[in-house]
Order: structure tokens, then C-alpha cells, then sequence
């Protein structure tokens, strides 16, 4: 057991050293080291490869004795990933990373020049060789069962599209009901926020939050994200618009919950393939609970609001709670996913997970996308790209190779509801703590009832444990209905 452990954090440690470049590239690598760092990370993450896949591995796997359930868990997830990890051969991973090299590069000529005719023969590319990953990796009903199943695993196609079905069914009536008011202005959040203020007010509040920084920090990059390199080095990044308050200080949130999952991983897990989320939408919904659930709400505004004002009086001198909370939850449908608000956000999603399910069982053709995109955003959202730059090619997703990706954002969504109306059962007085700028109840709570376990439990059994029942769309469809219902006075 101790040899397979020792094994196991020598794999964690390569692929942690590469996420460590992966950062710096992201925050502080000069332009000009592209080429070197990519070889430097593919060089940690192949060794680490390389020690999982050794045949070392599978004896160990089958000779150790398990001491006590962690072991246990760690033997069952460890032969999980070993599987995986085997199925596909080697040559498929290395032409798909060619592949996906020259259609990012593609992609982003084609996003600035709106043209999808020079992406296309790249993107059927990338379907060819992802419906080839996925017959290698194997599924029960459908393909993209196999692709859904690397980002969240145990979830079949079947299942999400029919709570996606009812979703979609009962959301876009709303959307439409919402576009017969009265438009809520957001000119409060646009006026003009110093980036440093804007730096130290969102640090503070995430820290307030229970982001620890002296096991994490945060940096500035053009894409914000947040990366562990152990449970005890959990990073985040932000940008800042100076004139917008939004991005900033709602990403930093974000970020903020996707770090303090990864901090309130059991330490015990320390070192191991199980000190990692259990899956891309229990991740998600941890980041949109402290971002909407938490810092959209009233009670958020009703203790921060006051602070705000004091540190960037120009922007909100004479402004009130109200007009400022309203202006954090506008809805109004927009082309860009990741400029969409709460309410409107997953129809973009839905969006893109009907027509991957159609790219992969090759029931539409990759020029017809373009239109198929526009058709669809106009019906459900009402509006209709004027370019492609705009519609299809927004996203970087597929050209990477990422298909099956996309739904996890909305099962964060609906997860993120699951979880803190069970959090607040637990904590009836969770709005008046919120109020008064207390998290640590609802922090203890999600630590108990989510991060402790890293990957020891999937999705379902966290969901389960922590709420009685698995996904549901109700109670996300409940809160939009009563939080925007009394925004808009419907
Ligand atoms: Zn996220």
C-alpha cells in the first residue's frame, strides 16, 4: 500500500510541477517561451503518464492491502483512471494534440475575421478524432455518453438531456416574460472603479469568504481561472475593467469558490489522485454559489453595499442599495456566453449541447453549424448574431478538442441551487449571517457536505448526501422565478 502510494504522489507531484508552468504561462511567462514551455509541460505530463500506465502500477494496485477506506477508494479510483488512461493508444492522444494545435491557432484567425469556412475542415478534423476517442474509450447508449463521461463521470447523455429538455421548456417562457419589462439599467456598475481599488475590495471580500491566502494567492491574467498544486497551493486569477465593476469582482468570486473547494479537500488526501474535484459540475457549482447564490443576493449587498460606496465614491456617490442590487441582476438575452447573465446563461448552453450531440452522431454537417447556431439562438433567445464571430466561433472549446464540456457550467447551475437550499435548511439564519458578512456556517457546511471528500464520492453521491434526492432542475427554476420575479416585479 505504502509503495503504491509513493508511486501515486510521484504522479501527482509531475502533473502538479506541469500545472505550475501552466500557471506561469498564463500570468508571468514571456510571449516568446510558448514553444519551450509547451514541450516542458508535455515532457511532466507524459513522465507522469508514463509511471500511471506502467505495468509497476497495475501490480501494485493488485498486491496492496487497503489499511483503511481512503486506501480503499484510492485502489478503486486509481484501477478507474489506470482504465481510462489505457484505452485510448498513444498515437490517438498525439495526433490529437497536433490536431488541436493547428485548429486553435485556426480557430483564432477565424474569430477575428468571422470567416467559419476556414475553421471548418479543422473542426471536422477534431470531430473525426473526437467520435474516434470516444469509440476508444467505450460507452453504453451513445458516443457522447463517452465525452461527457471525462468531465462528468457516471452522467449519461440520456440523463442530462431530459433535465435539459425541462429546463429549457420552462426557462425560455421566463426569458420572454422578463423581455416585457422594463429594461433594468446597470450604468451604476459602469462608471469609473479604479483597477487597484477594485483589486484589494475584491480580495478582501473573497478572503471575508474564507479563500485562505496564506494557502493561495491571487495574479492577474487575461482569462481568469484558479489551479491547485496541492490542497495547500490553490491560486486564482482576476482581471479588472476600470470601468465596469462587474467582471472583476464577480469573476474574483467565482474563482474564489472554484479554490475553496480544492482548500477544503480533506488533507488526508494530500499527495493523491483523490485531492482533486470529483467532477467539472460539483466544481461549478461551487463557483456560482458564492458568485450568484451568495454575492448576487440582497443580503450580500446589504453588507457590502455600504463598504463599496466608501471605497470608490465617485462611482457610487448617491447611489442606493436597491438600484445597485438591481443592476447586479439585470437579464437581458446577449450573444456572448461569457457575458450572459444568471437567468440567460444556461440557454447558451443548451445551445451548444444539442448541436455537439448532433456534430458527433453526424446528423448535421459542420458547414451547416453556422446557421443551425444563429436559427436556434433566435427561438430561444430571441436574437440573432449578425456574424459569425459573434455565434459559433465565440467559444475555444471545440477547437481544443473539448466536446462534452460545455453542460458541466449548467450543472454547476443546477447543482449550485441543490446544494444551498440544503444548506439552508441546515442554517436557518443563513441571510441574516450573510447580512452581516459571515460565511464561515455556510463554509463548514459545503466542507462537510462537498470538499472533504475530493474524489471519494461522484457527483451523484455528493448531491444525494448532501440534499436527499440527485439533479433536478426544480430548484433552480424555483429560485430564477422568485429572485427575478421580485427584481422585475412579476
Ligand atoms: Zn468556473
Amino acid at each position: 500500500m505504502q509503495a503504491l502510494k509513493d508511486r501515486l504522489a510521484r504522479i501527482t507531484d509531475l502533473n502538479h510541477a506541469a500545472a505550475i508552468l501552466e500557471w506561469d504561462q498564463e500570468t508571468y511567462m514571456p510571449e516568446g517561451a510558448e514553444i519551450s514551455r509547451a514541450r516542458q509541460v508535455a515532457t511532466l505530463r507524459s513522465f507522469a503518464h508514463e509511471l500511471l500506465v506502467d505495468e509497476q502500477t497495475t501490480t501494485l494496485l493488485e498486491s496492496a492491502k487497503p489499511e483503511s477506506e481512503i486506501d480503499q477508494d484510492l485502489i478503486r479510483i486509481t484501477k478507474k483512471d489506470l482504465v481510462k488512461a489505457t484505452k485510448v493508444p498513444s498515437s490517438l492522444i498525439a495526433r490529437m494534440a497536433e490536431a488541436s494545435g493547428r485548429s486553435k491557432s485556426a480557430w483564432q484567425k477565424a474569430r477575428h475575421t468571422g470567416n467559419f469556412d476556414t475553421f471548418a475542415p479543422h473542426l471536422e478534423k477534431i470531430v473525426d478524432l473526437t467520435i474516434e476517442h470516444a469509440e476508444a474509450l467505450g460507452y453504453k447508449d451513445s458516443p457522447y455518453d463517452a465525452l461527457l463521461d471525462q468531465y462528468e463521470e457516471g452522467m449519461t447523455t440520456a440523463q442530462v438531456a431530459e433535465v435539459f429538455g425541462r429546463l429549457r421548456d420552462n426557462l425560455v417562457p421566463i426569458v420572454q416574460k422578463i423581455a416585457t419589462f422594463p429594461a433594468i439599467s446597470d450604468q451604476v456598475l459602469r462608471g469609473y472603479f479604479p483597477e487597484e481599488t477594485q483589486w484589494s475590495f475584491g480580495l478582501d471580500a473573497v478572503q471575508q469568504l474564507g479563500y485562505d491566502l496564506h494557502c493561495g494567492r491571487q495574479d492577474r491574467s487575461t482569462h481568469p481561472f484558479s489551479t491547485a498544486f496541492s490542497i495547500t497551493d490553490v491560486r486564482i486569477t482576476t482581471r479588472t475593467d476600470p470601468h465596469f465593476f462587474s467582471p472583476g469582482f464577480f469573476g474574483s468570486l467565482h474563482e474564489a469558490g472554484h479554490a475553496m473547494y480544492e482548500q477544503g479537500i480533506d488533507l488526508a488526501l494530500e499527495g493523491t489522485p483523490l485531492a482533486d474535484g470529483t467532477s467539472l459540475g460539483i466544481h461549478e457549482s461551487q463557483s456560482r454559489l458564492w458568485e450568484n447564490l451568495i454575492g448576487r443576493s440582497l443580503p450580500f449587498w446589504k453588507h457590502y453595499f455600504p463598504i463599496a460606496q466608501k471605497q470608490f465614491p465617485d462611482a457610487l456617490k448617491g447611489v442606493d442599495l436597491n438600484t445597485f442590487y438591481r443592476a447586479a441582476n439585470t437579464v437581458a438575452p446577449s450573444l456572448i456566453r461569457v457575458e450572459a447573465d444568471e437567468v440567460t446563461y444556461n440557454l447558451h448552453i443548451m445551445l451548444r449541447f444539442e448541436l455537439e450531440q448532433e456534430m458527433i452522431a453526424g446528423t448535421i454537417r459542420i458547414k451547416d453549424l453556422p446557421e443551425a447556431w444563429n436559427d436556434r439562438m433566435e427561438s430561444w433567445l430571441g436574437i440573432r448574431p449578425t456574424n459569425y464571430s459573434e455565434g459559433v466561433l465565440q467559444d475555444i472549446h471545440w477547437s481544443l478538442g473539448a466536446i462534452g464540456y460545455f453542460p458541466t457550467y449548467a450543472l454547476g447551475n443546477l447543482m449550485s441551487t441543490q446544494l444551498f437550499d440544503a444548506a439552508k435548511k441546515a442554517i436557518p439564519d443563513l441571510d441574516e449571517l450573510t447580512a452581516k458578512g459571515e460565511f464561515s456556517e455556510l463554509l463548514s457546511w459545503l466542507r462537510k457536505n462537498v470538499h472533504q471528500y475530493g474524489r471519494r464520492r461522484s457527483s451523484d453521491e455528493i448531491l444525494r448526501g448532501a440534499t436527499g434526492s440527485g439533479l433536478s432542475e426544480d430548484s433552480w427554476l424555483k429560485y430564477v422565478d422568485a429572485k427575478f420575479g421580485e427584481v422585475y416585479g412579476f
